[in-house]
Formats: C-alpha cells, sequence, structure tokens
C-alpha cells in the first residue's frame, strides 16, 4: 500500500482512492465475489470487477440463494430466469464459472452456517482464492437476510480456509488449505462504512453491461425496453434509448441508473465511483501489519552474530 493514495482519515480508516493501472499488476490472481442476488454485484462493484479482471485477475462468482422470490412467472420461473442472467453478467465482466449454492431466497438464516462456510472453504480452498468480495456483514441498516448471513459465512471462511485442521478431510482429499488475503466489502445501504474509492469512468460502459444483464429483477436489467414501449403508447420517442431493447435498457441505465455513483465520485473529483471497504492483506490498519514491523525492526536493530 502506498501513502499517497491515502487523501482522508476517517474513523473506520483511511481513504484510498483507487484508479486504473494497466500494467496488469494483478496477473494470476484470483478474486472469488460471494453473491446472494443476481444483482448484487453488478450495482455495488459491476466498475471495480471490471478493472480486476483487466489488471490481471482472474474472477469467479460464488451465488448463495436461488433467487426464487424476483421475476416474473412462477418461482420455478424465477430461479431459471436469474440463473440465465447470472450467467450472462460472468460473460458480461470475463468471468470465469459461476458456483450455485441454490440456498432459498430471503430464507438464508434457516440455513446450517457451519455447511455455508463449509462450502465457501471447499470453493476458495479448489480456486485458491486471493481476493474475495461480498457482503459486509457488520454494515448498518441491512435488512436482507440473504445479506448479512452470506457476509457472516464469507468473513469466518476467509481465515478459517487457510487452517489444515479445518474440514481436515479436503486437505487429506488433495486440496491444500489456502487462505483469503484480501476483502472488498460491499456498500449496500447509505451509511456503511468504505475505505476505498474505485474511479470506474474507464470502466463505466462493462458496469452498464453488467447491470443490464440482471433482466429479471432490480432497479436495472430490462427497464429501458420496458419505457420505451410505453413512450410508444403515447406516440413519443426518446432518441437516447436508441432502437432496438438491448441499447435502450442500457441507455435507460446510463440516463438515470448511475446516480449514487455520480453522487460517489463528487467529493473525490471523479465523474462515477464505487465505495467498498477494503481489508488489505494483514488488516485495515498499517499498525496492524506486525511482519512488517518486525522486518523493519530487525532491519534497524539486528547485530551479526
Ligand atoms: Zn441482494
Amino acid at each position: 500500500m502506498h501513502d499517497g493514495w491515502f487523501v482522508e482519515d476517517t474513523t473506520h480508516g483511511p481513504v484510498q482512492v483507487d484508479t486504473f493501472d494497466p500494467s496488469r499488476p494483478h496477473e494470476g490472481k484470483v478474486l472469488g465475489i460471494v453473491q446472494a442476488h443476481a444483482d448484487d454485484m453488478p450495482l455495488c462493484s459491476g466498475g471495480l470487477v471490471a478493472k480486476l479482471v483487466a489488471e490481471g485477475y482472474r474472477a469467479f462468482i460464488i451465488q448463495t440463494t436461488n433467487d426464487e422470490k424476483c421475476g416474473a412467472g412462477t418461482i420455478a420461473d424465477a430461479i431459471k430466469s436469474n440463473e440465465v442472467d447470472v450467467e450472462a453478467l460472468a460473460r458480461s465482466l470475463d468471468i470465469e464459472d459461476v458456483f450455485n449454492l441454490g440456498y432459498r431466497n430471503h430464507r438464508q438464516d434457516e440455513n446450517s452456517i457451519i455447511e455455508q462456510r463449509c462450502r465457501l472453504i471447499f470453493l476458495f480452498r479448489h480456486l485458491r482464492v486471493d481476493t474475495v468480495m461480498s457482503f459486509h456483514p457488520w454494515a448498518r441498516w441491512e435488512e436482507n437476510p440473504d445479506h448479512y448471513i452470506t457476509g457472516y459465512a464469507v468473513e469466518s471462511a476467509c481465515w478459517i480456509a487457510g487452517a489444515a485442521k479445518s474440514f481436515p478431510e479436503q486437505v487429506q482429499a488433495g486440496i491444500p488449505a489456502h487462505g483469503v488475503k484480501d476483502k472488498y466489502y460491499w456498500v449496500m445501504r447509505p451509511g456503511s462504512p468504505y475505505n476505498h474509492v474505485t474511479d470506474i469512468s474507464p470502466f463505466l460502459d462493462k458496469k452498464i453491461e453488467s447491470m443490464a444483464t440482471n433482466k429479471s429483477q432490480g432497479p436495472a436489467g430490462a427497464h429501458g425496453r420496458m419505457l420505451k414501449a410505453r413512450l410508444a403508447g403515447e406516440g413519443l420517442r426518446l432518441p437516447e434509448l436508441g432502437e432496438d431493447d438491448e441499447t435502450a435498457d442500457r441507455q435507460y441505465i446510463r440516463l438515470f441508473g448511475l446516480e449514487e455513483n455520480k453522487r460517489m465520485g463528487a467529493p473525490y473529483g471523479l465523474e462515477y465511483a464505487e465505495y467498498h471497504y477494503y481489508f488489505p492483506p494483514g488488516g485495515t490498519f498499517p499498525s496492524m501489519r506486525v511482519a512488517e514491523r518486525i522486518d523493519d525492526y530487525v532491519k534497524a536493530h539486528g547485530v551479526k552474530v
């Protein structure tokens, strides 16, 4: 971490403003995105995921619920259409694979936390996940149990995955213990803590494309084509919405769906931004990185034997 990145100190730590580095500083690293619903990641992190993949990360989605409550038709229709949307989401951001855990939507709190942790640990070890992106389990104002239970399971799985005596049969079966090094937590509700600001302006088209894959639910997805159809019924047309439905969906997001990202960017002189709470390797505050302090101390005070 470079001291020059810090532009502000807050009660939740120094704030880092992060801009795109085209030198692929993360080549070969693995990003594990753990979301509960099809719209979570694209809304919170579509820009940052596009940036991290362009910087060299291989990315994977782990989806905890089956999204059965959100979408048109029956419960079975909703499960299917959301699954199709998440596959399209993965393609839109060059994400390599999607793992569906299939827990029932809005009922995450009925599942064994140990089972959820075990399944996440298996995947973190199998994929050799370096960096996780998910919900902040201690964020304020969160009302969705799928969000806080998923975040709670992820947080413990990240470090317990590195302990070989936890679920030792996995290790014995040839999947070595492997702890997650750093974490990006989402800012889902106003007032949730953040210490990381991403300039997403170079990746705005990718963020819009990722948000537009969510046809089944959420504030994005298919609203452009719906507005175009409504206006046509009233004998009107918005030229910005273009000629076809997919263009209308993406243009709708560009025109009306990025207000929050503009608001986040403004205090940092950015046109569009995303906020995250970032845990760097070794902890949030520089003083917590004990190994670095020991190295420095030995360098200054060590004497030849
Ligand atoms: Zn959600």
